[in-house]
């Protein structure tokens, strides 16, 4: 368990707390096209409010590199009034803190709230720079981060501001991701199987590297698992292949022995492309010029049977090209399974996310994590910054 101050533990009463959000939200002609993530974030914010506090919210908003009016959070303040049923002043300030922000911060009641500027117009942001981490602490008496998916970066927001205040706790948003990616990792219901795809070995080493302390099984699947073909000694065609990490994978092989599942076959195509020819042939059969594209119909059936006894399975990233229609089986079978099993099922963010949510599974799944990046340093195991911060309880 997570052992930080939440906003369960203090008392924000008549104190001005500023609280970051993840309001990243798609917006498309100042219209937001999906907004999960402020329905994500409201019960922090109602809780803020319900204990009387004073609720300043910020966020990031894309990577403006300065003042930029398409990254205003202009269409949040409009988006949150409606979803919170009160009015959420937007301090429009290109400084973020200026005296828009403080005017409105002076004003405030128990129980207001105010939207400041996306946090990125300050170019310090993304440095932890002081200047911009002071200004935000000159405004509040608390803060509060409720932003997972920006945990694994030291900005100014998350980070910096935190060395100027004396209280810093986390939100529940951010409580709920430690608390499951957090025991699934070092306090598993056994059988702990982990599930990695996606396209990079060289982006997922420190993953693997820590997961295989702690799992069960190790199933890799995707782009990445034809660097471990070619550490077998197969011709892999012209598929995804880090030259460079053969010699890494055949270590990984070695130590793992058993505890690692990869694919006995392969679905591959003439093109990367939904509309090439495709076939399946067994892992170490690949035609010459031709490139993997999915695992195949045996590997499904074994990687399903894997999964099956599991009581705690994380998933990231996808066992094939799953865009493409074609080559996509793999992807949604290890969806469908663990949409099926009784087990703590923790999807990574990303890709994978996508493809559960695309098949309807969204709900059947225990965890799925609102930050990609976030969830992926949790599972190296490393520290993340914008956890760190908060007080310890
Ligand atoms: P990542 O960002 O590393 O998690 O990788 C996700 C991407 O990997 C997705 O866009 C997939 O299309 C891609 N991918 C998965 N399997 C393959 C494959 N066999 N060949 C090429 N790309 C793949």
């Amino acid at each position: 368990m997570l052992n930080k101050k939440s906003v369960d533990d203090i008392n924000v009463k008549g104190l001005r707390v500023l609280c970051r959000c993840d309001f990243n939200v798609p917006i498309i002609d100042g219209k937001i096209t999906d907004d999960t993530r402020l329905v994500a974030a409201l019960p922090t914010i109602k809780k803020l409010i319900a204990d009387g506090g004073k609720v300043i919210l910020c966020s990031h908003l894309g990577k403006p590199k300065g003042p930029d009016a398409k990254f205003s959070l202009a269409p949040v303040a409009e988006a949150l009034t409606a979803l919170l049923g009160q009015e959420v002043v937007f301090a429009a300030d290109d400084t973020v803190v200026g005296d828009n922000a403080r005017a409105a911060v002076a004003n405030m009641k128990n129980g207001d709230v105010v939207l400041l500027q996306n946090t990125r117009y300050r170019a310090e942001e993304s440095k932890c720079g002081e200047e911009f981490s002071k200004d935000l602490a000159s405004i509040c008496d608390a803060f509060v981060n409720d932003a997972f998916g920006t945990a694994h970066r030291a900005h100014c927001s998350n980070v910096g501001v935190t060395k100027y205040v004396d209280t810093a706790a986390v939100g529940y948003l951010m409580q709920k991701e430690i608390d499951f990616l957090g025991n699934a990792v070092d306090n598993p219901v056994r059988p702990f199987v982990a599930v990695l795809g996606g396209s990079k070995v060289s982006s997922k080493i420190s993953v693997i590297e820590n997961l295989l302390t702690k799992v069960d099984k190790l199933i890799i699947g995707g782009g990445m698992s034809y660097t471990f073909f070619a550490a077998k000694g197969y011709n892999v065609g012209t598929s995804l292949l880090e030259a460079d990490y053969i010699e890494y994978a055949k270590e990984m092989l070695a130590k793992a022995g058993d505890k690692l599942l990869l694919p006995v076959d392969t679905v591959i195509a003439d093109d990367f492309s939904n509309d090439a020819n495709f076939k399946v042939v067994d892992a170490d059969k690949f035609d010459e010029g031709w490139m993997g594209m999915d695992i195949g119909p045996k590997t499904r059936t074994i990687f399903a049977e894997a999964l099956k006894s599991a009581k705690t399975v994380v998933w990231n990233g996808p066992m094939g090209v799953f865009e493409m229609p074609n080559f996509s089986k793999g992807t949604m079978a290890v969806a469908e399974c663990l949409a099926n099993i009784e087990a703590t099922t923790i999807i990574g963010g990303g890709d994978s996310a996508a493809a559960v949510n695309q098949m309807g599974y969204g709900d059947k799944m225990s965890h799925i994590s609102t930050g990609g990046g976030a969830s992926l340093e949790f599972l190296e195991g490393k520290e993340l910054p914008g956890v760190a911060a908060a007080n310890d309880k």
